[in-house]
């Protein structure tokens, strides 16, 4: 093993086993990531109970999956958790049993648009079971009885996640977070992880300013846990931070935005890529993506930008088994690396200065969220899929989730509107619902 990864060869080198580990929001495939990562870096892994509330959420059961399999009445094997993970769909409940084809067709999901690929589908919270397999596959199943093997166990175990402080002359923190709950998927988000930690390696041999916090979390729940366990200290300490996410397909360099589109952090990196003339396009926040979703939620207010190549359902193999190695690029890893080390130097050497962000007087009805403290569980309430995996959320998803971010005081019906650019209709119709399940006043 070489003492520090340097360049995408070795990003690749140190993901490459961990395709294919179970990986979901809990359970041994997220262990076992922490394991690889614990080789090269001192992290602190941390355990958290299912069934523990954590803000408006609670921990989901754990799930280990040993192997799923889907047969015809042969023996034929037509999906294989052993060939690709996404066979099944995370956090399935065990299941032993033969079924007709018209039984088993609603347990089963592909994508019709991109007939080739497994998709790839979560379900942590209701209790359900899915085999995923290519809609060419799909279509091939002759009528007669299948037999489904999903040999799994889904308990009230913990969840897992893993942290590392590198301690600067100051305790303000710069914090990189990423999720590291996909299975089997290389740029979403693998690539993240790899360079994630080959930065860490990189910090831990700098004499820094600031202190760098690493958080390797599940994505939504295990950001959400940390940030209840941390609650104060967020804070008072965490100055900026970015989601290392999608970082090695060949697409441009994206940035999006924190909330406030005007931190530290949003200045830092697109200084970078213009000094640096490197290719790139900028994306404002928005209230859908990933873990900036919580950092930024109202009653934390963290600048937490998303630097990655190609944003999150911005490319076709996106949460499909397309996303796979062969869709990485050792250069674009490598420029990736490059542009986050030099962000961290402009950031640490202290010449971006801070600016307070002002705040305008809300035009139309203001409404406060009753829950500011991370995104609020819409699922439970009805409001949400509770399948996890889809590429594009609904509008009125959407709708729900602009409308919570910015009921803090000092946005407006009509800010909402202009910021979130749907229609007055529909903020009208997600504030409607959120008023009446309590979670805005
Ligand atoms: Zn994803």
């Amino acid at each position: 093993m070489k003492f520090r990864m340097t360049d995408g060869r070795d990003i690749i080198d140190f993901i490459r086993p961990l395709v294919n580990l179970p990986r979901s929001a809990t359970g041994n495939g997220v262990r076992r990531t922490l394991d690889a990562v614990s080789q090269r870096l001192p992290i602190e892994v941390r355990e958290y109970a299912s069934g523990k509330s954590v803000f408006d959420w609670v921990v989901p059961d754990e799930w280990n999956l040993r192997r799923a399999t889907l047969s015809d009445s042969t023996g034929n094997l037509l999906a294989d958790t052993n060939d690709c993970v996404l066979h099944v769909m995370a956090h399935s409940m065990p299941f032993n049993g033969t079924l007709s084809l018209e039984e088993l067709m609603p347990s089963l999901y592909s994508n019709e648009t991109l007939p080739g690929v497994i998709p790839y589908r979560t379900s942590y919270y209701a209790k359900r079971w899915g085999i995923c397999l290519s809609h060419e596959a799909k279509m091939k199943l002759k009528e007669g009885s299948c037999d489904v093997s999903i040999d799994a166990d889904l308990f009230a175990g913990h969840l897992t996640l893993g942290e590392l402080l590198i301690p600067g002359k100051s305790t303000d923190e710069m914090v990189i977070s990423t999720h590291i709950c996909h299975p089997f998927m290389a740029n979403d988000n693998l690539a993240g992880l790899g360079l994630a930690v080959a930065l860490f390696e990189w910090l831990s041999s700098r004499d820094n300013r600031l202190s760098y916090r690493l958080i390797l979390a599940p994505g939504t729940i295990g950001a959400i846990t940390w940030l209840a366990h941390n609650t104060e200290h967020a804070k008072q300490s965490i100055r900026h931070g970015l989601i290392a996410t999608c970082v090695g397909d060949r697409g441009v360099i994206h940035y999006k935005h924190s909330r406030s589109g005007e931190a530290t952090i949003d200045r830092a990196v697109k200084s970078v890529l213009e000094s640096r003339k490197i290719p790139h396009k900028l994306l404002d926040f928005s209230p859908y993506g990933y873990d900036e979703r919580q950092y930024n939620s109202p009653g934390f207010d963290l600048d937490f930008g998303v630097l990655s190549r190609s944003p999150n359902g911005g490319y076709p193999q996106y949460h499909t088994s397309a996303d796979d190695l062969s869709i990485l690029s050792e250069a674009a890893i490598d420029e990736s690396l490059a542009v986050y080390k030099a962000v961290i130097e402009l950031i640490d050497e202290q010449t971006i200065p801070q600016v307070t962000p002002t705040k305008a007087t809300p035009i139309g009805k203001v409404y406060r969220s009753t829950n500011l403290m991370c995104e609020p569980m819409l699922g439970k309430r009805g409001l949400y899929k509770t399948t996890g995996g889809a590429v594009h959320s609904p509008t009125r998803e959407l709708a729900l989730l602009w409308v919570m971010n910015l009921a803090d005081g000092h946005h407006g019906v009509a800010d909402i509107v202009q910021r979130s650019k749907l229609s007055p209709a529909v903020i009208d119709a997600a504030v409607e619902a959120l008023v009446g399940v309590g979670l805005l006043e």
